[in-house]
């Protein structure tokens, strides 16, 4: 089992965008990979729909810390949720839930302060991309 590091997430974000093309014309829940996340603890990644799993209600992701699973909401053509430029909603939503198991496999879950702020997760999720882009700029990414 591999350890998590940067370059398999850049990698990873890409494998996952390439299957989420290859899947978008399925309609059941399926698994799309599994991903090893930080220091060697692997999570299911799956898709379903509102229908699917009340939890995606008023979600576009859930983050299953104890069954390790990472859930994505899938969208139909007439959810109410649905966006212009769908990927960049897509893509953030994955960050944010891997954000939320980053925190959850290093110990910080419902006791610590800001493991489980959703302003915070979505904060570092949002700007994530544009650090990284700084840290590779200015090559002081590792
Ligand atoms: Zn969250």
């Amino acid at each position: 089992m591999k350890d998590f590091f940067f370059d398999d997430f850049i990698e990873r974000i890409k494998e996952f965008q390439r299957q989420q093309l290859e899947e978008r014309e399925k309609t059941l829940a399926e698994i799309i990979t599994k991903y090893d996340f930080v220091v060697g603890t692997s999570y299911e990644v799956i898709r379903q729909t509102e229908e699917e799993n009340q939890k995606l209600k008023d979600a576009f992701g859930i983050c299953e810390i104890y069954s390790k699973k990472i859930v994505l909401r899938k969208f139909n053509e007439d959810d109410p949720y649905c966006y212009e430029n769908m990927e960049a909603l897509k893509n953030k939503t994955f960050r944010h839930e891997i954000i939320h198991a980053f925190f959850a496999e290093s110990g910080l879950r419902n006791n610590c302060s800001f493991a489980e702020d959703e302003e915070l997760v979505d904060w570092i999720a949002i700007q994530f991309p544009k650090m990284l882009q700084i840290f590779e700029k200015l090559k002081i990414e590792r």
